[in-house]
């Protein structure tokens, strides 16, 4: 029963639209889960950069909102009409805009169950980057042994989730990061080739060299504006560009032409949102994924570990790219 809930809880809230100053915690209003939701009792939240996006308003939603994507928990009410989760269920989610707070109601469609050896705050950690990193080498490259990738912000939360995910399925990983110790990340995630793209003149030369003049099959790219004309240029003829994200900024418009001149080139931009529309295709990607993290397979990696009360430095950190892995907020 929800007798014994707080009648508010604290909450990572949006005020207006801005910078990372413009976060405050405060209090809300705990909610009880409506038809189809439960309510969780959030044992830690993931930090993504889609937040800043939100938070800045390039992806635009009306204000105040409550912060977060993601996180991992305890159900402690359910609403009508639930039946696939009870009180007391170990859950996980990758979809549920407010999930920085200390009591989040999630749609139940959107839940997993955690599995008993995966710890709550490792779960929060992998859904949202780990089904990201799981869709960009399974679905929208299907990553066959030989494969040769190119990975940006390889030390990242998703880049590194990627880089083991990619060399698992037999493919070959170019890394870039912005420094020697974060290149030693992803070394040790299995990279075979690393680059500073902070310090390599010419980034798309120095792929084509590792790669005898021919270009990578495939380059994941989520840091956008300042990496977009060198992955182009570091594709072989029908390559594929994988523009999943814009951590340095949005890429510009873009002249379709110039796929034509560059060898026949496939650009897609994919979102996470597409890739577990259905239950179905959420639950054979996150089973697959946590049974990855259970065997030891795949590693995740918490980069920091932060107090709710101190998601502005967490999200200054991540801005800032003094990161590496993943970030979570303690409510
Ligand atoms: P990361 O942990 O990868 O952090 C971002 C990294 O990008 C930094 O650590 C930094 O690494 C690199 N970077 C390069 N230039 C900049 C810059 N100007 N400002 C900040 N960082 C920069 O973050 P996430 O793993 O959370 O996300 C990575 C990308 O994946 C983001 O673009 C995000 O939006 C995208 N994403 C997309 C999804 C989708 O479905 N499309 C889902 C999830 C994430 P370095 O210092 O090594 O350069």
């Amino acid at each position: 029963s929800g007798s014994s809930l707080p009648e508010s809880a604290p909450a990572l809230v949006v005020p207006r639209p801005g910078g990372g100053d413009v976060l405050e915690v405060r209090d809300e209003p705990v909610s009880q889960p409506g038809p189809g939701q439960a309510l969780v009792r959030v044992a830690a939240a993931g930090v993504n950069f889609i937040d800043t996006y939100q938070r800045e308003g390039v992806y635009p939603i009306e204000t105040p909102f409550v912060l977060g994507n993601e996180g991992a928990g305890e159900v402690v009410a359910v609403g009508e009409d639930v039946s696939s989760f009870v009180v007391g269920d170990r859950v996980a989610w990758a979809q549920g805009l407010g999930s920085a707070r200390a009591y989040a109601v999630v749609d139940a469609p959107n839940l997993v169950q955690v599995p008993p050896a995966v710890d709550l705050e490792v779960a929060a950690a992998a859904m949202l980057q780990g089904l990201t990193a799981h869709y960009l080498s399974t679905s929208t490259y299907a990553v066959r042994p030989g494969s040769v990738a190119l990975v940006h912000a390889a030390a990242g939360g998703v880049g590194q989730l990627l880089t083991q995910m990619i060399t698992k399925r037999g493919g070959r990983v170019i890394a870039t990061a912005g420094s020697a110790e974060k290149l030693e990340v992803a070394r040790l995630r299995g990279a075979d080739d690393l680059l500073n793209y902070r310090e390599v003149d010419d980034l798309a030369a120095a792929v084509r060299e590792l790669t005898e003049g021919v270009g990578v099959d495939v380059v994941y790219d989520g840091v956008g504006k300042d990496t977009f004309e060198a992955s182009l240029a570091s594709l072989r003829p029908r390559g594929l560009m994988v523009l999943y994200g814009a951590a340095s900024g949005q890429v510009p418009d873009f002249d379709l032409q110039r796929l034509n001149r560059l060898g026949s080139l496939f650009v897609t931009r994919p979102s996470l949102g597409a890739y577990i529309a259905t239950p179905e295709e959420l639950r054979a990607r996150t089973t697959e994924l946590f049974g990855w993290i259970e065997s030891g397979e795949v590693q995740i990696t918490i980069g920091g570990r932060y107090p709710l009360t101190d998601a502005r430095t967490a999200y200054a950190d991540l801005e800032g790219r003094r990161t590496q892995g993943k970030l979570i907020l303690i409510p």
